[in-house]
C-alpha cells in the first residue's frame, strides 16, 4: 500500500487498532477494542448460567446432575473470568499486580473450561476400559496447565498455546472413538470454531478487533458444544 494511503488508514481507523508489539510484550488494545473484548464475553455470562441450570434440571440421575454442575461451572467460569480480566485491564491499568492476577485466572479458566466441556461426554457416554480413565485424567491435565500458568505466566507464550491445543486434542481422540456416534459432528464443528479462532487470537495489531473476534469464535464453539450436550446427552427423546 502507498505510504500516504497507509497514513490515511492509520488516521481514519487508528482508534480501532494499535500497532503490533514484539512477542515479549502485551498488545495494548484501543478503547473500542477493550469495549468489544468485554462485551463479546460479558454477553454470555447469563446465558451460560441459564444453560448450565437447564441441564441440571433435565438430569434424571446423579451422573447427569454431576456432569451438569461441572460443565455449567466451567462454562460460566470461563465467561466470568474473561469478562473480569478484560474489564480490569481496561479500567484499572494502574494496579499491575491485580491485573496480572486476573490475567492468570483468565488463562487457568481456559484449562478448566476444556476439561468441563469434555466431562459430560466422558461421564455419560459408554467408553472402553482404557478410555474411561480420561474422565479424571483431563482434570489432572487442567491442574498441570494451571500450575504452569502460575509459575511461568506469559514467559513462553507458545508453550502456553501448545498446552491448550494438547489439552483440546488429546481427549478428542477418546471421544471420537465412542461407539455411540450421535453428537460427533457437532463436536467436530465446535472444535473447528476454536481452531479458526486461534488465528485471530494471534492477530492482535494485524486485524482490528482481533481479540474480540477470537471471543466470538470461542462463544460459537461453546454454543455448538452446548447444543450437542443438551441434544444428545440430556434430551435423547427429541
Ligand atoms: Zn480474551
Amino acid at each position: 500500500m502507498h505510504v500516504a494511503s497507509m497514513d490515511f488508514m492509520k488516521r481514519r481507523y487508528g482508534r480501532f487498532m494499535n500497532g503490533r508489539v514484539p512477542a515479549s510484550s502485551r498488545y495494548q488494545p484501543t478503547d473500542y477494542e477493550h469495549a468489544a473484548n468485554c462485551a463479546t464475553h460479558g454477553l454470555w455470562i447469563i446465558p451460560s448460567l441459564v444453560g448450565g441450570s437447564v441441564l441440571y434440571f433435565l438430569s434424571v440421575d446423579q451422573w447427569q446432575a454431576m456432569a451438569a454442575w461441572l460443565y455449567g461451572v466451567g462454562l460460566s467460569g470461563l465467561f466470568v473470568s474473561s469478562t473480569l480480566f478484560h474489564t480490569v485491564t481496561w479500567k484499572i491499568t494502574h494496579l499491575r499486580q491485580v491485573e496480572q492476577c486476573f490475567h492468570m485466572c483468565d488463562r487457568m479458566a481456559i484449562y478448566f473450561f476444556i476439561a468441563a466441556s469434555y466431562s459430560p461426554w466422558l461421564i455419560l457416554r459408554e467408553l472402553g476400559p482404557w478410555s474411561c480413565h480420561m474422565r479424571w485424567i483431563i482434570w489432572i491435565m487442567a491442574v498441570i496447565g494451571s500450575t504452569y500458568v502460575f509459575y511461568f505466566h506469559e514467559r513462553y507464550k507458545l508453550v502456553e498455546l501448545l498446552g491448550y491445543m494438547a489439552m483440546g486434542a488429546v481427549p478428542a481422540l477418546v471421544i471420537l472413538s465412542m461407539a455411540d456416534r450421535a453428537g460427533v459432528h457437532e463436536l467436530v464443528l465446535g472444535g473447528v470454531f476454536y481452531i479458526v479462532g486461534v488465528a485471530f487470537f494471534k492477530s492482535d495489531g494485524i486485524v482490528p478487533f482481533a481479540h474480540a473476534i477470537w471471543h466470538v469464535f470461542v462463544a460459537m464453539g461453546a454454543a455448538t458444544h452446548y447444543y450437542a450436550i443438551w441434544r444428545h446427552l440430556y434430551s435423547p427423546g427429541i
